[in-house]
């Protein structure tokens, strides 16, 4: 969708304990404005090597639905049609926006798929970015409100009331990529693999028979280092974090993640990290946590079965839902 800085979260190359065997093919594209590294295990060559293909392919061809820089795109056709009137989409465009909408109703708006505006105006893709004045941030924020975008899943149509309305899905939108390019390996016979899709990482099975994906969390200040690492399988986590798109101004660290109440960058975290059955659900959820911040962060996802976090808090403080309390490899306690 967009560039971005740093890969969030590091895929070790080996399950702890375990040499990298012959069997693991790994290929890495650049989509979605990011770095997409898909990891196979236990087909040959050739087997391997087609399903990784057509899981490429299969998010390519999803950028070109979701993408926010197109014209053409569903939401390039949403966002122009905004105060005027309803727009046909696909069956994949209605499915993340009414996932989006879910989980922001479920945090209370502090996940927003209509943050475009704001997106828009801190324009976070230039280089040499400045704080953008008070009055344009507030007249960015009226435009931002979930409850002004309407999903008829059965028309299959989207319309946002106000004109200027715009939707962004950076928030959501890899996570689905990457469920979708796990299913479609799955469909080429695969039953191992890892797809990240930057901080958005689908574990289909585990790595071999009894050995789980080993994935480590990036730390939010020491570039290049693991907070601490998780054991998936058949899971997905994902990382939000304000050291991945950012300027510095005055001392002060703008970064992209932004809090619709304030219109300005979230400031309760460094880092949200998710564990959920789907990428869809971990990434929307790391994005509403981040800005929510620990406590109201990890009262959400406690509220979702089988969902668990690691919250880094703005001075550095580390959180985890109970869930998950002991389980953070190499974690400083
Ligand atoms: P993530 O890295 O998944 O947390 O996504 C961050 C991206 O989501 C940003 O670059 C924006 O495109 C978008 N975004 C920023 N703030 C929000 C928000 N409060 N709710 C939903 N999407 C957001
Ligand atoms: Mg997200």
């Amino acid at each position: 969708m967009r560039k971005a800085g740093i890969v969030l979260i590091i895929v070790f190359l080996v399950a702890a304990g375990c040499r990298e065997s012959s069997d693991i093919h790994r290929r890495t594209q650049y989509l979605m404005g990011t770095v997409v590294t898909i990891t196979v295990a236990g087909l040959a060559d050739e087997d391997a090597n087609r399903a990784m293909s057509a899981a490429f392919e299969e998010i390519r061809r999803l950028e070109g639905v979701l993408t926010f820089f197109s014209e053409d795109s569903d939401l390039g056709r949403i966002n122009a049609a905004a105060g005027a009137r309803e727009v046909l989409v696909s069956a994949e465009t209605i499915e993340v926006l009414a996932e989006a909408l879910r989980i922001s109703d479920r945090s209370g708006g502090a996940f927003d798929p209509t943050i475009g505006p704001l997106v828009s105006l801190w324009g976070f893709e230039v280089k040499d970015r400045f704080v953008p004045p008070k009055e344009e941030i507030e007249r960015a924020r009226t435009l931002v409100n979930w409850r002004n975008m309407s999903v008829d899943p059965n028309l299959r149509t989207v319309r946002l009331e106000r004109k200027g309305m715009k939707v962004d899905l950076g928030g959501i939108a890899k996570g689905y990529a990457a469920d979708r390019a796990a299913e479609t390996l799955r469909r080429h016979g695969v039953s191992s693999a890892l797809v990240a899709v930057a901080g958005d990482i689908r574990a289909l099975g585990e790595k071999a028979p009894g050995v789980a994906w080993h994935v480590g969390i990036q730390h939010p200040r020491e570039p290049g280092a693991v907070l601490g690492s998780l054991r998936i399988a058949d899971r997905s986590v994902s990382t939000s974090g304000d050291y991945e798109r950012y300027f510095i101004k005055d001392g002060i660290r703008y970064h992209h993640i932004l809090d619709p109440a304030t219109g300005r960058p979230a400031a309760a975290s460094r880092s949200a990290t998710v564990l959920a059955p789907t990428t869809i659900l971990s990434d929307a959820l790391s994005t509403a946590a981040f800005v929510l911040g620990p406590e109201k962060g990890i009262g959400l996802v406690q509220s979702f079965p089988g969902v668990e976090a690691v919250i880094v808090d703005r001075e550095g403080r580390v959180h985890v839902t109970p869930g998950l309390a002991g389980k953070v490899e190499g974690l400083a306690s």
